[in-house]
């Protein structure tokens, strides 16, 4: 598993990607500005591809985690499907070229104008619908039902693990909003021939994120199994294939990550050829983070150094708004300085320029004295649920995205402009009266 500054080495001195040094890139987009680099979005690709060869598999790459349609399109000629949870992210994959075979739609929200696209997505329709609730269910059959299609549906099942155990897991528990408990699925597997617009051909699940031990996934997967058993007996037609969900978790600071190689073992041990199941099965993952996490960064200026006798403030030109993470789950991010610095260290805090105490991204690092205005630093690990989260708050324009391959870089998303910042607004029109109001 890949470590935050894997794809982006120091070479005599200073950050690069690929080759090229961070001080060119933004010499040519400015700052802040998000870089990826594409061997790093393929290596864990790769790895899960070929820990899974042997099954009958699709990695789906989890759209939310980094949504570009550059790296979209990238993960997709390399043989990537993608994981949904919005139209938005449809209309993504469909500019990127995405199969429509090759594509899954989770959540627990779906419209029904969502529905639609999904079921006309390529002509066909996607790969699959992971239902996460009977009313979902209905909703679906039925709008499928009108457009004279059948849609493919995995059911999203809660697996329920043990949370005294795993406390740190968020979406696999019974107090979570996600997924259907075991009575909910066999009373649907029961009553199939209510929801004529469907067609039920997998189960899925996804227990949480940031993952760092099997133990929960094992847990997961003995659950599937032995739900997928009791299926076996009721369902009219065979199920085709299990969605095991994303999940794994990456290195941010120095944590312990969850092998690739040995997260494929425990795949191909309760669902490969010599699992003992009826019949085989296609196997889904749909990792996020373990993909786009590591071969993400934000490269920001330091526009102040603001001296204080404890610790200093380094006021930089990115914040909450580029990257929300730290401000909204206290998450850690690594901080370095793009050219490095020798001598004496100081406890800084790294803090944007946003009204708000909690613009933060990162409270009492060791930087160097020496850093200061005009020079870069680079937030690492921010490839996955950073730029993807990012708003405009305090109307700040967001920033550019590049993407770096083979020693060469691009713009993959343009610096948005101030005009973008009110695209949509409009001014009430002064010749046009409104009725008068009641009184
Ligand atoms: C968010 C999400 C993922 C990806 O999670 P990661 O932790 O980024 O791997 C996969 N599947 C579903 C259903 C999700 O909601």
């Amino acid at each position: 598993m890949s470590r935050p500054t894997d794809y982006f080495p120091y070479k005599n001195g200073v950050m690069t990607v690929d080759g090229v040094s961070l001080n060119a890139i933004a010499e040519c987009t400015g700052t802040p500005v998000y870089i990826y680099s594409a061997r790093g979005l393929l290596d864990p690709l790769k790895a899960l591809q070929k820990g899974l060869k042997g099954l009958d598999h699709l990695v789906c790459f989890a759209v939310k985690s980094s949504s570009n349609v550059a790296i979209l399109q990238l993960l997709s000629s390399h043989g990537a499907g993608v994981d949904l949870v919005s139209g938005g992210e449809l209309h993504r994959a469909a500019i990127a070229g995405v199969p429509a075979d090759k594509v899954v739609f989770s959540g627990v929200g779906k419209t029904p104008g969502e529905m639609a696209r999904a079921l006309d997505y390529g002509g066909n329709g996607i790969y699959s619908f992971n239902v996460e609730s009977e009313p979902e269910l209905r909703l679906l059959s039925s709008v499928a039902s009108h457009m004279e299609k059948t849609a493919p549906v995995a059911l999203r099942f809660n697996p329920d693990v043990d949370p005294k155990t795993h406390p740190y897991i968020s979406t696999g528990l019974k107090k979570n909003k996600f997924g259907l408990n075991r009575a909910e699925i066999l009373k649907i597997a029961r009553e199939v021939s209510k929801y004529p617009g469907v067609s039920i051909r997998g189960i899925s699940i996804h227990i949480g994120s940031q993952l760092l031990s099997l133990s929960p996934l094992q847990d997961a997967f003995k659950r599937v199994r032995a739900l997928l058993e009791e299926l076996e007996d009721i369902l009219p037609t065979p199920l085709r294939f299990v969605d095991l969900g994303g999940g794994i978790g990456i290195t941010y600071r120095n944590e312990k990550t969850i092998p690739i190689p040995r997260y494929c073992e425990l795949i191909h041990r309760y669902f490969g050829p010599k699992a003992g199941l009826r019949h085989p099965m296609k196997i889904l993952i749909e990792p996020g983070r373990s993909i786009s996490g590591n071969a993400g960064i934000l490269l920001s200026e330091v526009l102040y150094r603001k001296q204080r006798k404890e610790k200093d403030f380094l006021i930089v030109d990115a914040a909450m708004n580029d990257l929300i993470r730290p401000s909204l789950y206290g998450s850690h991010h690594e901080i370095v300085a793009v050219s490095r610095k020798t001598g004496a260290r100081k406890k800084t805090d790294v803090v944007g320029p946003v009204c708000e105490t909690g613009d933060c991204f990162g409270s009492d690092r060791p930087l160097p004295r020496s850093l200061d205005q005009g020079d870069l630093i680079a937030i690492l690990s921010a490839g996955a649920y950073g730029f993807a989260m990012s708003g405009n708050y305090n109307s700040r324009p967001r920033p550019p995205e590049v993407l770096v391959a083979g020693g060469n870089f691009e713009i993959i998303r343009e610096r948005e402009t101030y005009d973008d910042l009110v695209r949509g607004e409009v001014l009430p029109d002064q010749t046009c009266p409104r009725p008068e109001a009641a009184s």
